[in-house]
């Protein structure tokens, strides 16, 4: 009987030439991950494609389906492995193409050969199966121009690939392929979703929540680690930061004119995650930003923010629709979690008013007030971190431990596994 393995299928990364193998390679790693609950054998390179071996040989439909969420894979199918006997791929294609459900009318045979040690053509391969299939199903039609199924059968080192249907992957890149990322995470619908594009590019994520404790509960901590984990089968999630952000708030708002308190906020949040990035030597910030959406996106306080910080700042939803948002999280898992409601930081000292437009010398000046070194340096000293294990490419920064402080034991249950530090130094 043939076995049943996952064939893994990838457009992107055939494009970069020299770095083909490192592609390839960091996408066995992260399906490795990506699988680890799943009784997987083998994870290897063949021919353009990545296999995934099941340890009884029965490779599943849920396999596959955690298989098609990683980055960097095109398309997914589950395949029949069997010898080179016309006989085995014949009856192998009967079995795809019987699994294949209704209703559909009319297929096609594909035949390639990867390696040219197997003596029959492809073409003849063809019609071999062709013929072997008209026969099992001859209420079915041959349709070679626009086929509902295509049944395919790949010859590679010594064994047929077979197999009729394929299902979608995320495509992208292999995660830790783009360097790490900065990601100002919120428990709002829009942050996890640029977290997830930009993940999806190959970066490895990092994010970075500002809570509004002790003023308020860690009910916005929770959540976000809720959100992390709904983004795991996507493996791009290494640590993420939690920025104890409350009681600078209270200063700031106790400081500054009210309708300035917000861009002070989030000029206090971008210089604090550029500290947090160059700590972990990520290249960039993502925001999850959309032009216009509310007071504080507009392209004056953008600018206003900005200016802080000299990493480049992706902001991946720029020129999104709210709805198309909501779809897109709808998609990741993360909208019934992001509707949930806790205050953050966000909801911290709101002004009745705020400024929309703010005039640049006007936030200076208000700027000057605070004693915005010593607040960002404080901040970045009580930092806070939870490892995840869901990201391959992840590697922590040296030297972080003994530059952080001991992190607060906190009241959180016992599964809340915040990483013990060494105290400062
Ligand atoms: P989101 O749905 O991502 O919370 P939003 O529509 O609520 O976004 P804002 O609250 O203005 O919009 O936030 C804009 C962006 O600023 C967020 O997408 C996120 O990147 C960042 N941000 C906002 N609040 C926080 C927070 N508490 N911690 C970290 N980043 C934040
Ligand atoms: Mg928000």
């Amino acid at each position: 009987m043939s076995e049943r393995v996952c064939l893994v299928h990838y457009h992107e990364i055939g494009l970069k030439g020299k770095n083909r193998a490192t592609f390839e390679n960091q996408l066995v790693t992260n399906l490795n991950r990506a699988l680890r609950d799943f009784p997987v054998g083998r994870v290897s390179r063949i021919s353009g494609h990545i296999l995934v071996e099941a340890e009884d040989g029965m490779a599943t439909d849920e396999m596959a389906h955690a298989i098609s969420r990683v980055p960097g894979v095109a398309r997914v199918s589950v395949s029949y492995r069997c010898g080179l006997d016309e006989g085995e791929y014949c009856h192998a294609a009967v079995r795809a193409l019987r699994e294949v459900p209704e209703p559909w009318n009319s297929f096609k045979v594909h035949a390639r050969r990867s390696s040219t040690a197997y003596g029959k053509h492809t073409l003849e391969m063809m019609q071999i199966v062709g013929s072997e299939l008209c026969h099992a199903f001859p209420e079915k039609k041959v349709d070679v121009h626009n086929p509902d199924v295509t049944v395919i059968v790949h010859v590679v080192q010594g064994n047929a690939y077979v197999y009729a249907d394929t299902g979608p992957g995320v495509g992208g890149l292999p995660v830790g392929t783009a360097g790490k990322v900065v990601s100002l995470f919120s428990s709002g619908f829009d942050s996890p979703v640029a977290t997830w594009m930009v993940g999806r590019r190959g970066a490895t994520m990092i994010p970075v929540h500002f809570s509004g404790r002790p003023m308020t509960s860690d009910g916005s901590e929770w959540l976000c680690r809720d959100l992390v984990d709904a983004l795991a089968p996507s493996g791009i999630i290494g640590r993420m930061y939690v920025v104890p952000f409350g009681e600078y708030q209270r200063q700031i708002s106790l400081t500054v004119p009210q309708s300035l308190r917000v861009i002070m906020y989030r000029r206090v949040m971008f210089a604090v995650s550029e500290r947090i990035a160059q700590l972990e030597g990520a290249k960039a910030l993502v925001t999850g930003e959309s032009l216009g959406q509310v007071a504080s996106q507009t392209l004056d306080n953008i600018a206003a923010v900005n200016e802080m910080v000299s990493l480049p700042v992706l902001r991946p939803l720029i020129g999104s629709d709210k709805q198309e948002i909501m779809r897109r999280a709808e998609e990741l898992g993360t909208y019934e979690i992001s509707a949930q409601d806790a205050p953050d930081c966000c909801t911290l000292f709101m002004p009745r008013k705020p400024e929309t437009h703010a005039r640049i010398r006007e936030v200076h000046e208000a700027w000057d007030l605070l004693d915005h070194d010593t607040m960002i340096e404080d901040l970045v000293q009580n930092v806070e971190y939870i490892d995840f294990d869901q990201c391959a490419s992840y590697k922590p920064p040296r030297g972080l431990r003994a530059r952080h402080r001991e992190l607060a034991p906190r009241s959180v249950g016992n599964d809340y596994k915040w990483e013990e530090t060494a105290g400062t130094a």
